[in-house]
């Protein structure tokens, strides 16, 4: 059940029942024999089997993967959400209003902007952090190792690239690949809110800390929201590990790969079928 639908008092509380009960996963891995006997009608996905690029010893195949409801703003306060839709905005002008941008340091070292690319009218759009070595090179986001890695999680996901957005928090390279400065993401992030706003998609996922913390506006660590569904400004947010992170830590991919049927549970997407 979505919080967002649950308008009565008494469904809201049995939305948030059946959410606080699903955060005991253990009985989804070790007991499926109670599944028959609970009497929530809460949707599940049937278990699928992990793409051949997304795979990790710790999936079985009993995994079942509760839909929770929607996470409450985890700041009521946030600025960020409730944008002044800019008037007659298109990702055009948007792009045209970042020009070859001087707003912060990092255009000092980048060599293109990496402004976002794939489908203007995505039911699905993807938010990391800031581009790489490969993608300021070729001005294209998550073209590198780890941008290999996101297109096969896109197509396990049964869609490609052309179907999905994907752009990052800020639109130039940080130098040697630090982190992004504070100043630099609130300094480049309006131009992040305004694409969304534009494309208006279904469902976000944010891969990594800086973009779920720039777009939830908190400091709390991933581990605290990864793997549950928040809301941006009305829209369903899934925080999931990045790619990169994926690559030095390819155990991980398993959590990932749960998170991600969450998000083709609620767009009804049906995942790609494992070539032999
Ligand atoms: N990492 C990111 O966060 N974004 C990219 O575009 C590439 C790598």
């Amino acid at each position: 059940m979505d919080s967002r639908h649950a308008d009565t008092p008494r469904k809201k509380l049995e939305a948030w029942l059946r959410y606080y009960e699903d955060l005991n996963l253990n009985e989804f891995y070790t007991d499926r024999g109670n599944m028959s006997k609970r009497s929530t009608k809460l949707q599940t996905t049937q278990p699928e089997p992990v793409p051949v690029s997304l795979k990790a010893s710790a999936v079985t195949s009993t995994d079942f993967i509760p839909v929770a409801p929607v996470l409450p703003m985890l700041h009521e306060t946030s600025p960020v959400e409730k944008p002044d839709r800019v008037a007659g905005d298109t990702l055009e002008v948007i792009r045209e209003h970042l020009g070859e941008c001087t707003r912060c340091r990092l255009h000092k070292k980048r060599n293109k902007i990496v402004f976002g690319a794939g489908n203007s009218r995505a039911r699905l759009v993807f938010v990391g952090e800031g581009p790489g070595h490969d993608e300021d090179m070729q001005g294209l986001p998550f073209v590198g190792r780890a941008g290999k890695l996101l297109t096969q999680m896109i197509e396990a996901m049964g869609l490609q690239r052309e179907d999905v957005y994907i752009c990052n928090v800020v639109k130039c390279r940080p130098p040697e690949n630090r982190k992004p400065e504070d100043d630099e993401v609130e300094i480049c992030s309006p131009y992040l809110h305004r694409q969304l706003d534009v494309i208006g998609p279904k469902a976000i996922v944010c891969l990594g800390a800086v973009a779920a913390q720039t777009l939830l506006n908190t400091k709390d660590p991933i581990s605290k929201f990864r793997g549950n569904w928040a809301d941006f400004r009305n829209t369903r947010l899934m925080a999931t590990y990045h790619p990169a992170y994926l690559l030095r830590n390819p155990a991980a991919k398993a959590e990932v790969w749960k998170d991600l049927q969450k998000v083709m549970a609620y767009l009804d997407l049906k995942p790609k079928k494992p070539t032999r």
